[in-house]
């Protein structure tokens, strides 16, 4: 990185979480450059240069690569094996290749946390053509890769839904793993800087409908222990890994007091949305802080707690919606973010809210989020 020149971070996704990161990326100084593949694509407009290209395609990343002093991922879609010769001739990725290898698929994504002594719910890669004959129902299946949003994510009830889905998913490669009856789910975001510090946001509960996350508190109503045991895995993993930027780790809290994971997103992630609002240092902020070897920022909420609401499609739509962001926001402690999206689908993230509140008790929080809601969703 050139002395007196502002660093040039090259991200590989130019969706709402670069575009989340390009204001951040201002803030501090840092001239923030993507590779997306549509001009109506979120962080078009606030990034400082835009290489057009799909995400996988690594000509595309080596043209941004060219302009930049470091590559970071805002998207996990991305072809490894195509980027080796990239890293290979002196193009440095934060996180590094090899940290991201065992996060890209979901099967080796369990193997590696297995490995680890890491608790995971029971899993095992599925051959369609010999589906062993003793599954208890219900299982999860879930497509090893591409899958985001609860896409390539079924609860299956029985075997009827299975052969079902072994039409559907004939050519994919899958897993499947035993349904979890959690109390509770959980998220955390860690980041780890070149300096081997590792940094971790307050610990948050998720709310899923469908296999979608529909909202967030912060802080988890949960005890010392849960809190101690999701910091553990959390440093171990990046340290594990010699990751260095942020990851988002997801959770299923047990009644018994188990702490499995469900997930690692190797990059930013909308359970750390609040930390735009709520924290001294946003998610976005400290990936970038972490990427550009800038000095470590405080992940500490600057409020009692906070509510983040995603603002999800729920028609086929080109309206933005105006009247309902104008409502919302005139919540009191509320932060309105709308990603700019010009085609509304069902379930697509159009925009997220952030409350900031006094408040750290869990049904006050829940009512916050209820009520946004039902001023979001038609009755
Ligand atoms: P995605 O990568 O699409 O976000 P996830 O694996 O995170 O998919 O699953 C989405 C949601 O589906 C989870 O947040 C959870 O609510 C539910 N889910 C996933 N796996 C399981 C499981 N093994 N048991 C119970 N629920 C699950």
């Amino acid at each position: 990185m050139k002395q007196g020149q502002k660093t040039r971070v090259g991200a590989i996704g130019g969706g709402q979480l670069a575009w989340m990161m390009a204001l951040e990326a201002e803030a501090l100084g840092l001239e923030l450059m993507v590779q997306t593949p549509k001009s109506s694509d979120p962080a078009v407009s606030r990034a400082s240069e835009v290489i057009f290209g799909a995400i996988a395609d690594a000509t595309t990343t080596e043209r941004l690569a060219e302009r930049c002093d470091v590559i970071t991922f805002e998207n996990e879609f991305i072809d490894l094996e195509a980027l080796s010769s990239l890293e290979q001739s002196g193009v440095c990725f934060r996180p590094r290749l090899s940290a991201l290898k065992p996060l890209l698929d979901k099967y080796d994504q369990r193997c590696f946390l297995q490995d680890l002594g890491i608790p995971v719910p029971w899993f095992k890669s599925l051959n369609w053509h010999h589906l062993p004959e003793n599954f208890s129902f219900p299982v999860v299946l879930k497509t090893r890769r591409q899958g985001y949003d609860g896409q390539g994510t079924l609860i299956l009830k029985d075997r009827e839904e299975l052969n079902k889905a072994a039409k559907t998913f004939a050519d994919v490669p899958v897993l499947v793993e035993e349904f979890v009856p959690f109390e509770r789910e959980l998220a955390v975001m860690a980041a780890r800087f070149s300096s081997g510090e590792v940094v971790v946001y307050p610990v948050v509960e998720t709310q899923q409908i469908n296999q979608v996350c529909r909202w967030v508190l912060v802080p988890a109503e949960v005890g010392e222990k849960v809190q101690q045991k999701v910091t553990e895995i959390s440093q171990k993993l990046l340290n594990e890994l010699e990751v260095i930027g942020i990851l988002g780790i997801e959770f299923f809290l047990t009644s018994d007091g188990q702490v499995l994971v469900n997930e690692i997103a190797p990059r930013t992630h909308n359970s750390g949305h609040f930390s735009l609002d709520a924290c001294y240092t946003s998610q976005f902020a400290q990936h970038l802080r972490a990427v550009a070897d800038l000095p470590v920022g405080d992940p500490s909420l600057k409020c009692g707690g906070a509510v983040m609401v995603n603002l999800l499609g729920y028609e086929e739509s080109e309206s933005d919606y105006l009247q309902e962001r104008e409502r919302l926001a005139q919540l009191p402690g509320t932060h309105v973010h709308w990603y700019g999206k010009p085609e509304v689908r069902p379930g697509r993230k159009l925009g997220h809210v952030t409350v900031c509140t006094d408040s750290t008790k869990r049904e006050e929080l829940v009512a916050i989020a209820q009520k946004i809601e039902s001023i979001w969703y038609p009755a």
